[in-house]
């Protein structure tokens, strides 16, 4: 795994809304998210990045290989990044992000165990 996106002060840990990926909030103004910030764009961005990710996040997985493990398969994370996963996310997308991801043909999933 690389190290940079281990996050680095849990204290400032986010999760992202989409995908669930765990970094600090600084990984995520300096790198956006590895997963989406293809239309998250929050790279170098604070309002998308609070936005678009959730301080409130339960349980931690390490996702070592995206390919084959077992939790990509449960967390239908196949395609995503190597790093740390939170397993449910508290938080809802702003509904201009959610039309652009279905303009690209990507179905949004909430992770909010909360709400189910
Ligand atoms: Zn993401």
């Amino acid at each position: 795994m690389s190290v940079e996106i281990i996050p680095k002060e849990l204290r400032t840990a986010r999760a992202c809304l989409v995908c669930s990926l765990i970094k600090s909030f600084e990984q995520f103004e300096f790198d956006g998210c590895d997963n989406c910030d293809e239309f998250l764009r929050m790279k170098n961005n604070r309002e998308n990045i609070y936005d678009c990710t959730s301080s409130k996040f339960e349980g931690m997985i390490a996702l070592m290989s995206p390919k084959d493990s077992w939790v990509a398969k449960w967390q239908r994370t196949d395609r995503f990044t190597k790093g740390i996963y939170a397993i449910s996310v508290a938080g809802r997308l702003p509904n201009s992000v959610i039309r652009e991801m279905k303009s690209r043909g990507i179905v949004y999933r909430s992770r909010d165990m909360t709400n189910r």
